[in-house]
This record gives structure tokens, sequence and C-alpha cells, in this order.
């Protein structure tokens, strides 16, 4: 058999078996494409796992199922953490997927001859004639680099290991970034006894409603996308201003610099599930970026130093794709991939990539238009 048929007939590899990579194989499996995700945790969903326990989804149920399954009515219209994981778990069950737990894909490389080389754990090799690459925006935790950090005596944690307010009861907690992530674990950490919160903020964040009058925020972001961005950035601003009440005397200036294009730099609004409350009671403190730390204190932007029991870095992730297809040069200087859904890229026919952006009009949605749009590019390439 030549090496090209041999490659025609390998499976396609998906690497991830959170809901990008589980959507992108149901949609496969429901047009008679074999796939195989290969996951390195013990289960499907293990991002979601890791959330924090009070987490529910700032998208609405209906917009976040993902292909061939809706979300159960019983889950709500925010969803909870743990019920996203059972959906996960139902999700790969219904659809019959065929999912290799406990195998990390280190690399991949271009098979001679057409189709491509899974490197994975122990030695192990897999061949694919397609690979779609799932791994997660949230790869990599990132925290900055801060000068004197070392010399800093308390915790510091990223916000990746936070679960709930009880071990930070009593105590007096800087959180440092003022992303959805960090506004909502401030806000959980006033609610759980934290004696003090301060919330470190470079840019102020546009805050948003998660609805209006029954009317999801997460509508009118799908309905902006695709209009003129200096439009909106002008539109946005008056509603925010009409939403979101004053908070300059608390520390928290009007944002600026325009909704949808700070949007569009990866900067997405902050939806409210408890900031807004929080920082008026004067239970979430806003405070100037960090800048460094020294003699053992955190030093802010403003020159203001203080001195907290616990650092909760709320300062993002990095894609970590480097070591997995940076040698293929499928990757921009941002570390994310050049291309998206079902547009493989000339020099990489049959490698797709799904879930390395941030919509404002939700994630999973994307995740799951995306994985009917590979599904079909893969099936149509047999
Ligand atoms: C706190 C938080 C709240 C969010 N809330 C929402 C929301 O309300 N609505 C919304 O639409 N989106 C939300 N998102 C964004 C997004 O929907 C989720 O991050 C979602 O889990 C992304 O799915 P994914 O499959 O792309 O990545 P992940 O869920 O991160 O899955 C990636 C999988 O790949 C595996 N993996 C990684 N590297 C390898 C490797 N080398 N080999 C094998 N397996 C590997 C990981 O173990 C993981 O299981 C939220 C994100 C966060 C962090």
């Amino acid at each position: 058999m030549s090496e090209a048929s041999t490659a025609a007939r390998s499976p396609v590899y998906v690497i991830g078996a959170g809901p990008g990579g589980l959507a992108v194989a149901a949609s496969l499996r429901r047009r008679g494409v074999p796939a195989v995700v290969v996951e390195k945790a013990d289960r499907v969903g293990s991002s979601w796992r890791g959330h924090y326990d009070r987490l529910h989804l700032h998208t609405t149920r209906r917009l976040s199922s993902l292909p061939g399954l809706p979300m159960p009515r019983r889950f709500g219209r925010w969803v909870g953490r743990d019920d996203v994981v059972t959906y996960l778990e139902k999700y790969a069950e219904f659809h019959e997927l065929d999912v290799l737990t406990g195998v990390a894909v280190e690399r991949v490389e271009a098979r001679e001859g057409g189709g491509w080389l899974l490197r994975a754990g122990g030695g192990r090799v897999l061949e694919g004639r397609a690979v779609v690459v799932a791994t997660g925006f949230n790869h990599t935790p990132y925290v900055p680099d801060w000068a004197g950090l070392e010399g800093y005596g308390g915790e510091v944690l990223h916000a990746g290991a936070y679960r709930a307010p009880e071990p930070f009861r009593g105590k007096d907690v800087l959180v440092v970034g003022a992303g959805n992530t960090g506004a909502e674990i401030a806000a959980d950490l006033a609610g759980g006894g934290a004696a003090r919160v301060r919330l470190a903020v470079r840019t102020p964040p546009y805050i948003l409603r998660r609805s209006t009058l029954g009317w999801p925020t997460q509508r009118t972001g799908i309905l902006i996308r695709r209009l003129p961005v200096r439009l909106v950035d002008l539109l946005a601003d008056p509603v925010s201003r009409l939403s979101v009440p004053d908070l300059s005397d608390k520390g928290l200036p009007r944002p600026g610099g325009g909704l949808l294009s700070r949007a569009r730099r990866g900067a997405i609004p902050v939806q409210d599930v408890g900031l807004i409350a929080a920082i008026r009671a004067g239970t979430v403190e806003p405070v100037a970026a960090v800048e460094g730390f020294a003699d053992g204190e955190a030093v802010l932007a403003d020159g203001t130093r203080i001195r907290p029991d616990t650092v909760i870095a709320a300062t993002g992730y990095r894609r970590g794709l480097e070591p997995l297809v940076g040698h293929l040069g499928v990757l921009g200087p941002n570390g994310r991939p050049r291309t998206r859904g079902s547009r493989p890229l000339r020099d990489a026919p049959g490698l797709y990539f799904t879930g390395y952006t941030n919509p404002i009009s939700g994630t999973l949605r994307e995740l799951a238009l995306d994985a009917e749009r590979i599904a079909s590019r893969i099936a149509k390439s047999r």
C-alpha cells in the first residue's frame, strides 16, 4: 500500500478533550470520519474540573451548547461549573467518542508522504491523516516576571489554583488583574470572609451586566461583532455609563479606549457577577497596578507600597503551543496559530486549530461553530 493511502486510512487525531476537542470529534463522527481524541489528563473536561467553585458560565446555556447535544434545561440559564463537567462527560458518552486519556502529545510532525505524526509521552507515535489542535487558550498559567518577588514573604498563587474563599478567611489578599477571573475572585473573597481584599487594576475594564431586562449581554456581543469598530466604541460608552454606576470615588475610574477596540486586542469586558456591589460596599478596594516587590512589599504603579498576606495573580495564561507545533512555522509572534477554524495554512495541510481566540460572542459558541466547519472541511478532503 502506498504511503498516501496509509495516511488516508489513518484516523483524525484531536489533541485535547476540552469542549473544543470534543466538539470537533463529535462533528467528525456525525460525518462518518473516524476520530480519536488524545487527552493528557485522565478524564475529559479537565480544565473545567479545576475552575473555582462558584463559577457559572457568563454565556447562556443555549448559546454554550456543543453540536449535536443541547445542555438540559434543568442546568438553568447560567450553567454552574459542575454541570458543565457533567455535560462534557455526557457529551463524550452520547457521541460515543474515542478518547485516549492519560496521553500527552509532545510534538506534531509532518509525515513523509502526507499526514501527521504525533509524538506522545512514553515514546508513543500516532499517525493521523489530519490533526486538530485543541489544547486550550488557557494552557499555561502566566505570572509576570515581577522584580523582587523572591524576597516577598507572603503566599503567591496563580488564579488557576484558586478554588474557594475559605483558605483566605481573615487574610489580607491582593488580587492582581481586573479581567473576568480577577473580578470574580475578588468578589468571592470579599463575600467569603477575607479580612481585606484589594484589586490591582492597570487599565480600568469595561464592566457589563450579564443581562439587562432578560436580554443577555452575550447576544449583544454576537450582534455587534460585525459592526464597524468605531461605531460600537462610540455607542458603548454612553450605554456603559447608564448601566454601570460611577465607581471613580471608590478608586475605579471609567474605562476608555473603546469597548470593541479593546476587545479586539484581547481585553474582553468584565461581566458583573458581584464586583460592582463589592466595590460600592468597600469590600473590594481597587488599587494601582503592581510594578514589582521590594522589602517584602508589593510596589504599586502610583508608588504606594502594601504588604498583603496573599497575592493572587489573575494575570492570564499563555497558549504554550511552541513545543507542540512551533517548529512547523504555524505560530504568529504572539504564540497563537496564524490561522483558525477550517482554514489550514498552505504549508501545513490537514493541521487545524480551534479555541485560540477570546471572542466577545462567547468561546463555547465559537468552538461549536468552528467544530462544524473543521469537520465539514476534513470530511470533504477524504
Ligand atoms: C474561568 C473561566 C471561565 C470561562 N467561562 C466561559 C463562559 O462563561 N462562556 C464561554 O463561552 N467560555 C468561557 N470560558 C472560555 C472557554 O470556553 C473555556 O476555557 C473552554 O474550556 C475552552 O475549551 P478548549 O477545549 O478550547 O480548552 P480546554 O477546556 O482548556 O481543554 C484543553 C484540553 O487539552 C488538554 N491538553 C493540553 N495540552 C495537551 C497535550 N499536549 N496533549 C494532550 N492533551 C492536552 C488539556 O488537558 C485539556 O483537557 C471560560 C474560561 C475560563 C478560564
